[in-house]
């Protein structure tokens, strides 16, 4: 059932204004782990987010690797993996998403790569990082996928991998049963400042009081920070692009393939999904349009080409999709600060390891926002964990489930094996589907080697059952797009 608090659609309602005490501008991943560790305090929290579902830009075309290690030691960014990072089990568990820690290998091509190595285990062991040096034959033991060229490797243990679109799905859910109202498809216009120190956040349809306004917009935060008449906080996408293969060849990867990192590049990498499927890429380019998620012929060539030069056994007859995601460059490879000239405003970004600090993140968030003079104590009766929605594809006995729900019996993806029954929970979550891509987002119902050819017509019917459409209207992404 979908909480009182969450807003799918946008109401034609009477300009009034709500009060809250924060409003978090922005529902990716970092947004939506703000909202959550708020509203399990008495503090009252609205998120909103301009797209029809949460999770819809670079929170959702990831890579999904909760890196252990990302840059030197004594940053803030640092500091927040290492926060993060020893409790991706617990807190994965408590929220129903997919995480692994399944280590990552970095391999070295040539010796001037080794002699590189040795400079990213000193860096990675001063940010204290589990990390060792391996030899040639040390590196085929450890993934005997990785090429016989490769003259040495980086063990980094745990580095681990997460489903980023579960996790933002859930941190929202999650907020959202802890009482966070969650309005989607509102999109940010203005942000006026009150006599008292309370900002007024003004979108198409509603008008909210914040006592402050955490900007958590991604490539959108220069703009809400201007609206805001904050830093000069510049950002653009950096376009990154990926080709999936299937698990035909990534059930046989044991753990993630790095290249070797370059001072000015961190490379093409070979990534375990929590699907089962592996990742190629992603690549880095700077562009302008945020909504550009192109992928062009040229590009995926190299991306197979390079993945192929650390695991040769990649090849083109394994891929089944590419795609391309865009991160939130910026002037500042990270933000986390109260802004220099607004008081109550605090920036939440992060370019490249968003997924990896999102719980630490949000912590800190907390911790800033109280230090302003945010009132907020921790909530005994809050809850901390969501219902587990048991998966065909990984339930130890998977024919059993049919006696928690008959739905269970009907397999609507076959390639990745997802029932009715989790289509059913997706779109009933606290947070639900309303699209086609909600349901993939939230199942992985057709992300398999067909792409959603046999499955398209289940997805579609289930949505348009919940979502109260026909099979001409049923939303296929949130955009809009209709009929399946
Ligand atoms: C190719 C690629 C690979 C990556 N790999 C990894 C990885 O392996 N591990 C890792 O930790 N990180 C990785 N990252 C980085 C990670 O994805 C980001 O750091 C993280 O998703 C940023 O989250 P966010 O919430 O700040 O931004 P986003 O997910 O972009 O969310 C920002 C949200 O704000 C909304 N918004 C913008 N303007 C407004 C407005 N005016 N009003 C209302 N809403 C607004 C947008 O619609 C959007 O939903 C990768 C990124 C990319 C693109």
């Amino acid at each position: 059932m979908t909480p009182p608090g969450v807003v799918l659609e946008t109401e034609v309602r009477p300009m009034t204004t709500t009060r809250y005490d924060v409003v978090v501008v922005g529902g990716g991943v970092l947004g939506t782990a703000v909202a959550e560790r708020l509203a399990r305090t008495s503090a009252s929290v609205c998120l909103l987010e301009a797209e029809g579902d949460v999770g819809e830009h670079a929170s959702k075309g990831n890579a999904g690797v909760a890196v252990s290690y990302y840059g030197g030691p004594g940053t803030l960014e640092t500091d927040l993996i290492n926060a993060s990072n020893p409790f991706w089990e617990e807190l994965c568990e408590r929220l129903d998403v997919p995480y692994r820690r399944i280590g990552g290998l970095m391999v070295a091509l040539s010796e001037r790569e080794a002699e590189r190595l040795e400079h990213t285990r000193a860096e990675a062991a001063a940010c204290g990082v589990r990390v060792r040096i391996l030899g040639a034959g040390e590196v085929r033991v450890a993934e005997p996928l990785v090429t016989p060229d490769a003259v040495a490797g980086l063990s980094l243990p745990d580095e681990g991998i997460i489903d980023p679109m579960r996790l933002t799905a859930a941190f929202a859910s999650l907020a959202a049963v802890n009482g966070a109202v969650i309005r989607l498809r509102e999109r940010v216009e203005a942000i006026e400042h009150e006599d008292d120190g309370t900002s007024t956040v003004i979108t198409g349809a509603g008008r909210y009081r914040a006592r402050f306004v955490v900007n958590a917009a991604g490539v959108g935060a220069g703009a809400v920070s201007r609206m805001a008449g904050g830093e000069p906080l510049v950002t653009w996408p950096r376009k990154g692009q990926y080709v999936v293969v299937d698990r035909a060849f990534a059930g046989a990867l044991r753990q993630i393939v790095f290249c070797t990192h370059l001072p000015d590049t961190k490379g093409i990498n070979v990534v375990p999904t929590t699907h089962g499927s592996a990742l190629l890429g992603p690549t880095a380019t700077d562009i302008t349009d945020p909504d550009d998620r192109a992928t062009d012929a040229e590009t995926i060539a190299r991306v197979l080409a390079e993945a192929a030069r650390l695991v040769p056994a990649v090849a083109e007859a394994y891929a089944i999709k590419t795609f391309a995601a865009n991160r939130p460059a910026g002037d500042e490879p990270y933000r986390l600060r109260v802004d220099a000239h607004v008081p109550n405003l605090v920036h939440v970004t992060d370019r490249s390891a968003g997924v990896s600090i999102s719980p630490a993140a949000a912590q800190y968030t907390l911790d800033l926002l109280q230090a302003a003079g945010l009132d907020a104590v921790e909530r005994p009766d809050a809850q901390t964990a969501l219902p587990r929605v048991p998966r065909l594809r990984t339930a130890p006995e998977p024919e059993r489930l049919t006696e928690v729900d008959p739905l269970y019996g009907q397999v609507v993806c076959a390639c990745e094996h997802v029932s009715a029954a989790e289509i059913e929970a997706a779109l009933s979550a606290p947070v639900p589907a309303t699209s086609i891509d909600g349901v993939r987002k939230r199942t992985g119902a057709g992300y398999g080697r067909c792409q959603g050819s046999l499955c398209l017509a289940g997805i579609s019917f289930l949505t348009a059952m919940a979502t109260g459409c026909g099979p001409d209207t049923v939303r296929h992404t949130v955009r809009g797009t209709v009929g399946s």
